[in-house]
């Protein structure tokens, strides 16, 4: 069967962790998750080759210079890029592939690779009050951190529009089972 690439994006604070985590707890057989590279510190369990690869500023550069990054984008502060070798190699092992990545990287991956299936997991509501509240549940980032990935979620939101889904995340098990019908309906396994 062919294998295809989904790229999963959606506002810091949204829930595409969440809901990716269970994603694959449930079709870990068929999908792999991708491992980006970032220049970010590591968060409290993070770990490095799991999480990502977390690399220097030094390092990134040479990478970006090397042309070893399929998409790469500065996100927060921080740069963040997905290997070629590794999407080639997870395609070789006959995987279906899931970047989750920011908008500009997406929008990368698209031009790059049209048949990529894009889906925008989106915070209920208009705003990015809920957002706001769920980053600060979650409180891994300091203010000043807060302030520009909420900052960044509005240029995100505007960027969805370019997105083939966009699955609401309000209710948890709903957006996972939206998330799991589409990748169905891509693949073709929708009697
Ligand atoms: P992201 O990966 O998009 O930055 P996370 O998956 O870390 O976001 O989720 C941010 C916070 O929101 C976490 O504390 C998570 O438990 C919570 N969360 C995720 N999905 C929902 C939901 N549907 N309703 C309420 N809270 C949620
Ligand atoms: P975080 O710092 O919260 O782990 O990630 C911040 C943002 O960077 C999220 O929107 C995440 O999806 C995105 N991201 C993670 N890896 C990559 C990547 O390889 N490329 C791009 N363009 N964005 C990424």
């Amino acid at each position: 069967m062919n294998k295809k690439l989904f790229v999963i994006s959606g506002c810091s604070g949204v829930g595409k962790g969440t809901v990716l985590k269970e994603f694959m707890a449930r079709n870990s057989d068929d999908f792999m998750l991708s491992v980006s590279c970032t220049t970010r510190k590591p968060r409290v369990g993070e770990v490095d080759g799991v999480n990502y690869f977390f690399l220097t500023h030094e390092e990134f550069e040479k990478a970006v210079q090397e042309d070893k990054f399929l998409e790469h984008a500065q996100f927060a502060g921080n740069f963040y890029g997905t290997k070629k070798k590794f999407i080639k190699q997870k395609f070789e092992e006959g995987l279906n592939i899931i970047l989750e990545i920011e908008t500009q990287g997406a929008l990368q991956v698209k031009s790059k690779m049209p048949e990529a299936v894009l889906i925008f997991i989106a915070p209920p509501g208009q705003g990015v009050d809920e957002l706001e509240k769920r980053l600060r549940g979650r409180n891994t980032e300091d203010e000043e951190t807060i302030q520009r990935r909420l900052a960044e979620a509005k240029v995100e939101l505007e960027r969805a529009k370019q997105y083939d889904y966009v699955v609401v995340n309000d209710d948890l098990e709903r957006a996972i089972n939206e998330v799991e019908e589409i990748t169905r309906k891509e693949l073709g396994l929708n009697a």
